[in-house]
This record gives structure tokens, sequence and C-alpha cells, in this order.
């Protein structure tokens, strides 16, 4: 293994060894918990620095969204994590203001009953996707169908069912979204070596939000050293620009 690029926490590095390890995690969900973890997940705070027009608050509540409150503060998550096979009660978790990392080492050592590390992930996974629907398509999924999904996640892969979908980067339907996603591209399992990083991520809506218009969104997220912070991005939207910015890296 590489060295770890300088600036990030040491629990952070071994949290995403331990998840890159595990062969029974789903690639798309360890690229999820690297962009959680590496500080590159586009929340509504983050994006909020980039355009200020963009609401920073969770749509369920009206709280800040960080990634705190998203995964572990919201009343929502809350609902969530009490009712997976894991019971877990957020509010006992350390809400130090070290990062999201802290509290996930502590589910992971804590030795939960079924707290592997592939089910930790699934959730907040499937917290996420719950999320960007109630956002940008104001569904509001059942607690149900949020650990309905990750279960199957988790165990999909697990039966060897994910093959096909996960072989490329291309044109993959995503279940449950009303969109397509254009071809994303993935740290790959060289995600400890330094330098800066960049992705590229997009989406495509399948329907008009107008007649002849389709809302269409780009996101670029450079990571450069020793920060392990967002630095620049771009939005798209229906073709024409509706936002650009920088922050400083
Ligand atoms: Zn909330």
């Amino acid at each position: 293994m590489t060295r770890p690029p300088a600036g990030v926490p040491l629990q952070v590095v071994q949290i995403l060894r331990r998840v890159w390890a595990d062969k029974t995690i789903q690639p798309r969900v360890k690229t999820f918990a690297w962009r959680l973890l590496r500080l590159a997940l586009g929340t509504a705070s983050r994006v909020h620095r980039i355009i200020s027009a963009i609401n920073e608050n969770c749509s369920r509540c009206g709280n800040l969204e960080d990634e705190k409150h998203l995964f572990f503060e919201c009343s929502y998550a809350r609902a969530v994590w009490f009712a997976s096979s894991i019971g877990l009660r957020t509010d006992a978790l350390s809400s130090s203001g070290r990062g999201i990392h802290t509290q996930i080492a502590t589910i992971l050592q804590q030795g939960q009953s079924q707290a592997s590390a592939g089910m930790i992930f699934s959730i907040m996974w499937c917290l996420w996707k719950s999320r960007n629907d109630h956002r940008f398509n104001n569904k509001d999924w059942p607690i149900a169908r949020v650990l309905h999904e990750a279960k199957a996640i988790d165990r999909a892969y697990d039966m060897g069912l994910e093959e096909d979908a996960i072989s490329d980067h291309n044109h993959r339907i995503i279940p449950n979204a009303n969109c397509v996603n254009t071809g994303a591209t993935f740290p790959t399992n060289e995600h400890m070596q330094e330098g800066p990083r960049i992705f590229c991520d997009a989406s495509v809506g399948l329907q008009e939000t107008s007649p002849g218009r389709i809302q269409t969104g780009v996101g670029i997220f450079i990571l450069t050293q020793p920060a392990c912070s967002l630095s620049s991005a771009f939005f798209f939207s229906g073709g024409n620009i509706t936002g650009f910015g920088t922050l400083g890296g």
C-alpha cells in the first residue's frame, strides 16, 4: 500500500483501507465511501459554498445539511439507523467536531451485531440516494425502503449478482432514480496515492422539466494536496451554465 496523502486523518485512511480490502463490498459502495470520507460528496452546505443560490439546508427538516446531519443527526437518518438490523442509536455516538469518520469508526469498533462495513456503507449510500430523490424529485422514501435497498445491495454482491451491472462505468440506469448515469469516472484501488484527484459525474433527466428542456448536470471535483477538500466545480443545467465556482484548495 502506498503512503497515504498528507493531511488525511489516520482514522480515515484506516477505514478506507478496510473498505477497499473487503471483497464483499460492491465497488460502487466503495466509491461512495471514498467520496464521503474524502469530503467530496455534494452535500447542500458544500455546494452552497460554491453556488450561494443553492439552499444549504436539509430538504427534510431545514437544518444545515452537512455529512453529520445527513447521515446521523437528521431525524430521518436516526430512524433509519434505529430500525436497521444494527439497531443503532446515533445520539449515543460521539458528536465531536472532527468529522464524520469518528462516528463511522465508532460504529465499526463497537462490534454492533451485524454491523459489517458493507452494511454500514450500504445504509449510508441508500440514505444518500433517498436524500437525492427527496431533494430533487420530491419523493419521500419510507424508512423500510432505505433498509430494504441497503440489504439488497449488501446481499446481492455476496451472491455474485452484480458483476454485469458494475463491470463498466458506462450508461448504467440507476435503480429507482429518474435519470441515467452518463458515465461517471470513479477512483480505483489507487485511491491512496498522492497527487491531485479529479472526478467527473453527470446525469441526464428522463423527463422534460418544461417543453423541450431536459435537466442535465455535470460536476467536476478536484481534490488537491495537502488539503483533502473540493477545490473547484462546474454545474450545468438545461444546456445553460447556471453556476460556476471555485474554492481555495
Ligand atoms: Zn434533516
